[in-house]
């Protein structure tokens, strides 16, 4: 149930009472929406779509009221469905959970809320940027649209396994062990640690695929924690193959990386750690 929704005829992202004060209906007057014409709720099927994906037939959700003290519990927002009770969001979209059930994603970073630093960090650069003029709401939803247009074109089945991740984990460990190259006869030697050998062999001799792995990839048992958790969540989920946007991902870190050091810099401030995208 989206809060705001894009509006093809205001070419911007509006939120209900926008939509309808730019269509000339008061909704101080008519709070509940129930003497809404018909005209006006078709025209909201066609118009507005939704922010995330293209899905049409936007129904308008009034603000709730409570039972004998109206009193406002809920937000007026826009909620997306077909007469035959389809899910019409697509697969990718932010919006897809919201309309099946309620969503159980801690696991993601929920930018269709307006609590979470992110959201907040991602809001102020926006704003700050259509203020100075460098793009405008059009061309945010292009980007949206051309998001989930690769997310579609490159997406693949998620079918990594806890076990595999959390073996990754343990051999990324081993790999400093400064151990002889095994010979048959270290194993002659009492309470002779067999695991351990076998672990420091294979890192020994798999060497060159720590040296091919990125920097900022980090086989942690701390930082797989939301992996794992996707995982449970969604096993055979299908996902966007991050190496098909490698340039554009290396792009933004490199970004990131000179707005943390401008600002340490420019203010003093030392760089916090949500400044960087590791891993
Ligand atoms: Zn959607």
């Amino acid at each position: 149930m989206p809060i705001t929704a894009y509006s093809k005829e205001a070419a911007r992202e509006v939120d209900l009472e926008q939509w309808l004060m730019l269509n000339h209906y008061s909704i101080k007057g008519d709070p509940l929406l129930e003497r809404m014409p018909v005209e006006l709720r078709e025209k909201a099927a066609r118009d507005i779509e939704c922010s995330g994906c293209r899905a049409h037939g936007a129904m308008l959700v009034a603000v709730g009221r409570q039972r004998g003290v109206g009193r406002s519990v809920s937000q007026g927002h826009f909620r997306f469905g077909t007469a035959g009770g389809a899910n019409p969001h697509h697969p990718f979209c932010d919006f897809y959970f919201d309309e099946k059930a309620p969503r159980n994603a801690d696991y993601l970073v929920n930018f269709a809320s307006d609590k979470s630093t992110f959201t907040r960090v991602v809001r102020d650069l926006v704003c700050r940027g259509i203020r100075a003029g460098h793009f405008g709401q059009g061309d945010i939803r292009r980007m949206r649209l051309w998001f989930l247009d690769e997310k579609t074109a490159h997406a693949m089945p998620l079918d990594v396994t806890p076990e595999l991740l959390n073996w990754c984990v343990d051999m990324d460990g081993a790999r400093f062990a400064r151990e002889l190259p095994f010979q048959p006869e270290h194993g002659q030697m009492p309470g002779f640690d067999w695991t351990q050998a076998a672990k420091s062999e294979w890192c020994r001799r798999n060497a060159g695929l720590f040296e091919e792995r990125p920097i900022r990839v980090h086989f942690r048992s701390e930082a797989i924690q939301r992996a794992l958790k996707l995982i449970e969540l969604k096993g055979s989920a299908t996902v966007l193959d991050p190496t098909a946007l490698r340039e554009k991902y290396e792009t933004v870190v490199q970004l990131s990386e000179f707005a943390a050091i401008y600002l340490y810099h420019q203010v003093g401030e030392k760089p916090k750690n949500h400044w960087r995208i590791d891993g």
